[in-house]
């Protein structure tokens, strides 16, 4: 089957969208190839193998949700299960239901051109090989093309030196080393947890930093799995009814009615939950009021001065440029406490911004840091920076990277006018970036799978978002994302990304739709319901 040429639909990735949308079209009997440009399956979980990697979504809520069979014989051993657990997880679920023989790895696509007389797409790859297939459905991850700084030198570095995306496979020896860590995002703050006490000397490069609060990991018995078994449901069924897919509810008593001593009790309690419930669990005021939002992050900033015994360091891991929860929130086991390490060193590079790369260390304004190993934590071009790298031709050779230049445009995060029969899962403008990631999916991929049994029973061959629907939409991902204080953030979440050009900081790139979970659920139902009135069906 995965030796035709001609497909009718051509899945792009095999990690956790494009495991579970290949499942769902080979039910239904349709000639369907995942094309992984990578070695083998996992995406995320197969890339990201740097020290520390893991869950921060509670391991039972991340897993599929699709069968029974599969939720009964998996057990998650950890709360928040680490990347090499994940990873023979994702396996596990493809050999269980044999999807290995509808997936071709080191097939990389490099071009796809849309053939509009005869309504398919003409997919290049790599080797030159070509493929067609009616439909494409893109499966590529929002955190998938990773971006390093450009600082001179960065290739005469003589030691180790790789990011995070690209850790080796081998095992890569830090006992004994000089280690330089740069980036504190969730990546990076779980690195630098992780290590602290393995290297020799540890030098965190940080220029700015991050609110973080505690992931609050514990294993997962026998018997506390079978008690998860048995409530699989009511786990799932919680999700889908909460903002963001996870079991954390928002407290909605009101910030203000309520007296600030029970703010705080909440707050305590909060912190020692697992999970994302310091975020998820809070006042919803405290993402859209800035006194609201100054109280909680003064109440984080104390738990930081707590735990760091050098104050002058304690005020260095404080962010002072935006408010807790503006950005994507890291969770951190005793990241905090890796500061109190005698051998532990903050380079702030706010005060001795880096210069260069040298042969032997990073060179900062204040002097040469001598390093045996360089970790870039230097994060992504998110979300829509996969596409980017694919010359995507749709109607008319226009092409998918002009029409994102400034900012995405799609219909429903789904599809984007102008290319017919391309449809995405976690594409830009969904809820996929901002949620408990496989919940989003799951549904987005029933979604597309509906719409294409949908096509095949009215024999439409040719699907396009309508581009009045797409203004539409795009009006609804803006009015969103502008309500919140995080509309000034400079994380990936709102399309900032220093190292990659045109992507700066007050340029406001509308690349995710922060709307809540159930309402993007109900707007998919709705559309679907109505009978694809945002689509142009032929
Ligand atoms: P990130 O959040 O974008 O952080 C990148 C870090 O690198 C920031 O501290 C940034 O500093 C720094 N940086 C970038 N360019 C730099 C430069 N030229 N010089 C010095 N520092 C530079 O990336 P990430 O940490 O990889 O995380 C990305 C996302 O991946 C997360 O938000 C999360 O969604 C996901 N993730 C998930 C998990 C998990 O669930 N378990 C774990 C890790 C990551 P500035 O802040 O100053 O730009």
């Amino acid at each position: 089957m995965v030796n035709q040429q001609c497909h009718e639909v051509v899945v792009l990735g095999a990690g956790v969208s494009g495991i579970y949308q290949i499942k769902r079209l080979v039910d239904l009997g349709v000639d369907a190839v995942v094309l992984e440009a990578d070695d083998d399956l996992g995406g995320t979980w197969y890339r990201n193998r740097y020290p520390g990697a893991r869950f921060d979504s509670e391991s039972y809520t991340y897993g599929y949700s699709f069968s029974r069979e599969l939720l009964d014989e998996w057990h998650w051993k950890e709360r928040f299960s680490s990347q090499p657990e994940n990873l023979r997880y994702l396996n596990f679920v493809v050999d269980k239901f044999d999807l290995r023989r509808y997936m071709r790895f080191n097939a990389h696509v490099v071009q796809m051109l849309w053939q509009e007389d005869d309504r398919t797409w003409r997919l290049i790859l790599a080797d030159g090989e070509e493929l067609t297939a009616r439909f494409v459905i893109t499966g590529i991850g929002v955190l998938s093309t990773p971006t390093l700084p450009s600082y001179p030198g960065m290739d005469e570095f003589e030691g180790d030196t790789f990011h995070t995306y690209w850790w080796p496979k081998t095992p890569v020896a830090l006992e004994g080393r000089r280690v330089g860590v740069v980036g504190t995002g969730a990546t990076g703050i779980q690195v630098i947890a992780e290590i602290a006490d393995k290297v020799d000397e540890l030098y965190v490069f940080q220029r700015r930093p991050n609110w973080s609060t505690p992931l609050n990991n514990s294993p997962i018995s026998e018997a506390e799995m079978a008690q998860i078994r048995a409530r699989y449901d009511e786990i799932f069924a919680n999700c889908a009814a909460s903002p963001n897919g996870f079991e954390h509810v928002p407290d909605r008593r009101g910030f203000w009615k309520v007296s600030r001593e029970e703010r705080m009790n909440l707050w305590d309690a909060l912190y020692e939950t697992p999970g994302f419930a310091f975020l998820a669990g809070n006042f919803p005021e405290i993402f859209l009021d800035e006194a609201a939002n100054a109280e909680v992050s003064e109440y984080v900033a104390n738990r930081i001065r707590q735990r760091v015994r050098d104050p002058a360091i304690a005020e260095k891991l404080i962010p002072r440029d935006h408010g807790f929860g503006t950005q994507r929130l890291p969770l951190e086991t005793r990241y905090f406490e890796a500061y109190n390490r005698a051998n532990v060193h903050l380079v702030d590079l706010s005060e001795q911004p880096i210069e260069r790369v040298t042969k032997s260390g990073i060179q900062t304004t204040a002097g040469q840091v001598a390093l045996d190993v360089i970790v870039w934590a230097t994060g992504f071009d998110a979300i829509t920076g996969s596409f980017d790298r694919l010359d995507v031709q749709g109607v008319g050779g226009a092409t998918l990277r002009d029409k994102w230049r400034d900012g995405p445009g799609t219909f429903l995060g789904l599809a984007s006018s102008g290319f017919p029969n391309l449809l995405m899962i976690a594409g830009p403008q969904s809820v996929s970036g901002s949620t408990n990631f496989p919940r989003a999916i799951e549904s987005t991929v029933n979604w597309v799978t509906d719409l294409l049994v949908h096509a095949r029973a009215e024999g439409v061959s040719r699907i396009e978002a309508q581009p009045q629907a797409e203004t539409a939409w795009g009006d609804v991902v803006q009015r969103a994302h502008d309500r919140l204080l995080s509309r000034r953030s400079r994380g990936w979440f709102t399309g900032y990304n220093g190292n990659v050009s045109g992507h700066d900081a007050g340029k406001v790139r509308y690349v995710a739709y922060f709307g809540v979970g159930p309402k993007y659920a109900a707007r998919l139902a709705e559309e679907a319901g109505a009978g694809y009135p945002g689509l142009d069906l032929r």
